[in-house]
C-alpha cells in the first residue's frame, strides 16, 4: 500500500501506540502488581539475517519473529513481506495477534514475523529460495513448530509462501507427523481449509452483519437499517480489502464509492465494480488508466470524502493526527492491523466516530487458521470431502440443464432447485458458520461491555477489557 507514510512524524511509534491503548483498559482493571506489565511486553524478538545467492551475488536479508505472548502455546501470528517490516512494527503486530486470539477465544499466544523486502522486486523462483532460507532459519529455533510457532499470511504472503514453509518443515522434521500443522494458510492441496483466502474479508462481512444487527450501535454512528445502500470507502484492495469490498457490495447492498490504492483512487458515486478494478490492478499494477469512475492522483485525500462507513485495510497508521479531523465517516472498520494512531483514536473518539477495533473486526483470517491447525492435527477431513467432486459434477449438470433451457447461466433452474441440489456439509460451510458464529458473539462480549461500563469509553476498549482479562486468568491459572 501507500508507501509507509504512516506513522505522523510527532506520534509515537507504532508499538507504542498499540500499548498505549492496552494501558487505557488496563487501568480500568484491578490487575495484580507486575502482572500488567507482564501482559503488555512483548517476551521475545528473534532478529536473523542470513544471505542468498542471487543474481550473481550474495544479498543479505533481515528478518524477524517476535512472541509476544505464551500464555497458550503455539503462538500464531503472519509473516509479513514488506519494506515497513522492523522490530517496532512485528512487536506491535505481535501484541495484537495475543488480544486478538483471546478475544476470539483461538486457544493461541501471539506472535508476528516479517522480512524486510520488496516483493515485487523479486521473481518467484527466487522468492522461493528466499523464503526457504529464511524459514530455515525458524524452524531451526522452533519460531515455525505446531505446537509453538505456528506461522500463516500477512501482506506480502499468500498460500504460495505457506506450501513453501510447510515444505521446508516437512524436510526438517521428517518424523513429525504434525508437520502440516506448522504453518496455516496452506494451498488446499497442502493442509489447507477451505474458506482461509477470503476469511479476513469474510470476518469483516459478518462484524458488520452484527453491528447492525444492534440498532443502538448503528444510531451511535448516525446510521439506521442494515448495510443496504451504505457508502463504503475501501483503502487497499490487497486480499482483505479486495474480499471485504466484493461481500458487501455483492451480498449486503453496499456501495462500494471510493477505492484508495498505492497510486491513486478511484471515486464513483454509484459504486465500483470491485471485481473489475481487481482485473485491473492484477494487469496494469495500480488502479490509474481503470475506465469508470473517476480516477484521483492524490490516494489519501479519497480517504476523507464523505461515506458511511470507512475500511482502512492497508497498512497501519492510515489514518493518523495529521488528517484524522478530516474523517468524515461516522463509522471506520479497521480491517488493517492498527490504521489508526493512537493520537487519531483519541481524536476520532471525542467527536463521536465510532471504530470497530481491528482485534475484533479482522480476528477472521486468525480463526479459520484455529480451524485449519486443528484439521490437520487431527487428520481427519472437516465436513464432506466427496463434495468437491460431487459439486463438479453437480456444475456440470447445472451448466448442461442452463444450456438446455437457454438463457442465462442459472436461469433454466429455480433457485430453490439449485439450493437443494448444491446442498450437504461442506468443509466451506462448516468454516463459514464456524467463523460467523465467532464474529457474532466476539462483538457481543465486547459489546456488552461497552454498553453496560461508564467507563468504557468505546469498543477498542472494550476489546482490550476482555482480551486482557482472557490473558490474565491464563497467567494467573497457570500460577504466574
Ligand atoms: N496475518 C493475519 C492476522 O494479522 C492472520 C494470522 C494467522 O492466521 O495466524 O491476523
Amino acid at each position: 500500500m501507500n508507501a509507509p507514510q504512516a506513522i505522523h512524524a510527532a506520534e509515537p511509534s507504532f508499538r507504542q501506540s498499540v500499548e498505549m491503548m492496552f494501558s487505557r483498559a488496563a487501568a480500568l482493571m484491578n490487575l495484580s502488581p507486575g502482572l500488567e506489565e507482564k501482559i503488555r511486553v512483548c517476551n521475545a524478538t528473534y532478529i536473523v539475517r542470513f544471505g542468498v545467492r542471487l543474481r550473481g551475488g550474495i544479498r543479505t536479508f533481515t528478518g524477524y519473529r517476535a512472541v509476544h505472548s505464551e500464555h497458550m502455546e503455539p503462538a500464531k501470528g503472519g509473516i509479513r513481506y514488506a519494506l515497513s517490516v522492523d522490530q517496532d512494527e512485528v512487536e506491535a503486530l505481535a501484541a495484537l495477534m495475543t488480544y486478538k486470539c483471546a478475544l476470539v477465544e483461538a486457544p493461541f499466544g501471539g506472535a508476528k514475523g516479517g522480512l524486510c523486502i520488496d516483493p515485487r522486486e523479486w521473481t518467484e523462483e527466487e522468492l522461493e529460495r528466499i523464503t526457504r532460507r529464511f524459514a530455515y532459519e525458524l524452524i531451526k529455533r522452533d519460531l515455525i513448530n505446531p505446537s509453538q510457532n505456528v506461522p500463516a499470511p500477512d501482506m506480502g504472503t499468500s498460500e504460495r509462501e505457506m506450501a513453501w514453509i510447510a515444505d521446508q518443515y516437512r524436510r526438517m522434521a521428517t518424523t513429525d507427523i504434525n508437520a502440516r500443522a506448522c504453518v496455516t494458510g496452506k494451498p488446499l492441496t497442502q493442509g489447507g481449509i477451505a474458506g482461509r483466502t477470503e476469511a479476513t474479508g469474510r470476518g469483516i462481512q459478518y462484524a458488520l452483519r452484527e453491528f447492525f444487527r444492534h440498532p443502538d450501535d448503528a444510531a451511535a454512528a448516525g446510521l439506521v437499517g442494515d448495510l443496504s445502500g451504505k457508502r463504503v470507502i475501501v483503502q487497499g484492495l490487497g486480499n482483505v480489502g479486495y474480499h471485504a469490498a466484493k461481500f458487501l457490495s455483492e451480498q449486503d447492498g453496499a456501495r462500494i464509492v471510493a477505492v484508495v490504492e498505492h497510486d491513486g483512487a478511484i471515486l464513483d458515486p454509484d459504486g465500483v465494480d470491485i471485481e473489475a478494478l481487481k482485473t485491473h490492478l492484477a494487469a496494469c499494477g495500480g488502479v490509474r488508466g481503470y475506465a469508470q469512475g473517476t480516477f484521483r492522483a492524490d490516494a489519501m485525500s479519497a480517504l476523507e470524502e464523505p461515506c458511511d462507513i470507512l475500511i482502512p485495510a492497508a497498512l497501519e497508521g492510515a489514518i493518523h493526527a495529521g488528517n484524522a479531523h478530516r474523517i468524515r465517516a461516522n463509522l471506520i472498520v479497521e480491517a488493517a492491523n492498527g490504521p489508526i494512531t493512537a493520537a487519531a483514536d483519541e481524536q476520532l473518539r471525542d467527536r463521536g466516530v465510532v471504530i470497530i477495533p481491528d482485534l475484533y473486526a479482522n480476528a477472521g483470517g486468525v480463526t479459520v487458521s484455529y480451524f485449519e491447525w486443528v484439521k490437520n492435527l487431527s487428520h481427519i477431513r472437516f465436513g464432506r470431502m466427496e463434495r468437491r467432486r460431487e459439486e463438479a459434477r453437480h456444475q456440470l449438470l447445472v451448466d448442461e440443464l442452463d444450456r438446455l433451457g437457454g438463457g442465462a447461466p442459472g436461469e433454466g433452474l429455480s433457485a430453490g432447485f439449485r439450493q437443494n441440489y448444491l446442498r450437504g456439509a461442506t468443509e466451506l460451510e462448516l468454516v463459514r458458520s464456524g467463523l460467523d458464529d465467532t464474529m457474532r458473539e466476539s462483538y457481543q462480549a465486547m459489546r456488552e461491555v461497552w454498553r453496560s461500563r461508564d467507563d468504557v469509553p468505546d469498543l477498542r476498549t472494550a476489546a482490550y477489557l476482555v482480551a486482557i482479562d482472557r490473558v490474565a486468568e491464563s497467567y494467573r491459572a497457570m500460577g504466574l
